[in-house]
């Protein structure tokens, strides 16, 4: 690639940051056009009342667009709430947490689940990836049936594992999907609750999404603040404060774009389709290993290694002048994470291979 033309340079860039992350540029402009003319009312979407009819239906059509991307049954409510995933950690338990809660614990993100929770109660961790730097994801474990509620992290965003299945749970099952809601087909109704950080797969930092069954809710014993009750929440139909309106406006224009792209089915494909040939890549290719076990790897996020470590000044100074950014591993694996979130293109991860296949240490 050359640097003369700045113009191309900039289209070039290949973004594999881990979140927040890559967009569909329509996305972009879509957000840009609402900022300056809201839904054909000449004000900007950033100075309008969130009760306005106008941005009322915004959060009505994510709604419902989510309802359907995801085969929502009846039963369910869907939030949007601020706070991030982090303060679901906190959230979920308030609501939840009566006896006890059943966790796994299988990356950072999973560990601050759990110790969370204990601020309201006892928690087990029925199972533990901690081992082995949480390069897997722990199977055949029991789900105890006296605990409340089991919670899982559906994909370990910076050790790079994924669950490919569920477990079938005796109580309900709570999980945090922040890193790959939407890049596949998952059955809602094996889930309690569902929640995701929208800054990985649906959208701009600062809105989380929050999918939980009705019937599951007010059976603690505890005054739960008000801020933190998912029913005071459901009552005001995600209005019980100020919603985060930009980033669900953003969003929005998001959910159409994957809609229009195929919907999950679409999705899967594509993440099916980079993560295959990322994968062949660091598998054939000797400079380069791979760091989880390969039945559980992400499709998300893949981490490698040199195999020569030696060779990380060369080896970044020839992706970086491919145009190829936010790569560099989570300081607590090292090495490589390749974020490859929805609206990444195949063309981004065929980029990165060829850079692989041509390094010659
Ligand atoms: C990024 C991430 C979080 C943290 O999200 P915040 O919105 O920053 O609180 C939690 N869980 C997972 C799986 C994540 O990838």
């Amino acid at each position: 690639m050359t640097q003369s033309n700045t113009t191309i340079s900039m289209t070039k860039v290949h973004n594999f940051s881990a979140g927040p992350s890559i967009l569909a540029p329509e996305v972009i402009e879509a957000s840009i056009a609402g900022i300056q003319n809201f839904a054909g009312t000449t004000l900007s979407l950033l100075e309008v009342s969130h009760r306005s009819k106008e941005f009322v239906s915004v959060v009505e059509d994510a709604q419902v667009t989510i309802k359907s991307l995801l085969n929502i049954p009846e039963g369910y409510e869907i939030l949007f709430l601020g706070g991030g995933a982090s303060m679901q950690f906190l959230m979920l338990a308030y609501n939840l947490l009566e006896k006890k809660g059943a966790y796994t614990k299988t990356g950072v993100w999973a560990a601050n689940a759990v110790k969370e929770a204990k601020h309201l109660g006892l928690v087990e961790v029925i199972a533990s990836s901690e081992d082995k730097n949480y390069n897997y994801i722990p199977k055949g474990y029991t789900i105890p049936s006296d605990a409340d509620y089991f919670h899982c992290t559906s994909n370990n965003t910076i050790y790079g594992s994924q669950m490919k299945s569920f477990p079938e749970s005796p109580i309900p099952m709570v999980c945090d999907m922040s890193s790959d809601i939407l890049s596949r087909q998952v059955d809602v109704s094996k889930f309690g609750l569902i929640y995701a950080g929208a800054q990985k797969n649906m959208g701009p930092a600062g809105v989380t999404v929050v999918i939980v069954r009705k019937d599951i809710l007010g059976k603690v014993s505890r005054a739960i603040p008000s801020m933190m009750d998912y029913q005071v929440h459901i009552k005001s139909e995600t209005m019980f404060n100020t919603p985060p309106v930009f980033p669900i406006f953003s969003m929005l224009q998001n959910l159409k774009w994957v809609q229009k792209m195929g919907g999950v089915d679409g999705m899967q494909k594509r993440a099916a389709d980079r993560a295959n040939l990322l994968y062949n890549e660091i598998d054939s290719n000797p400079l380069f290993k791979g760091t989880v076990e390969i039945e559980d790897r992400s499709q998300m996020n893949a981490c490698f290694l040199l195999t020569d470590e030696t060779l990380a000044p060369k080896f970044d100074a020839v992706w970086k002048a491919a145009g190829i950014s936010g790569i560099v591993g989570h300081r607590s694996v090292g090495g490589y994470r390749a974020s490859m979130y929805n609206a990444l293109p195949l063309e981004s991860v065929q980029a990165l291979v060829y850079v692989m296949r041509n390094f010659n240490a």
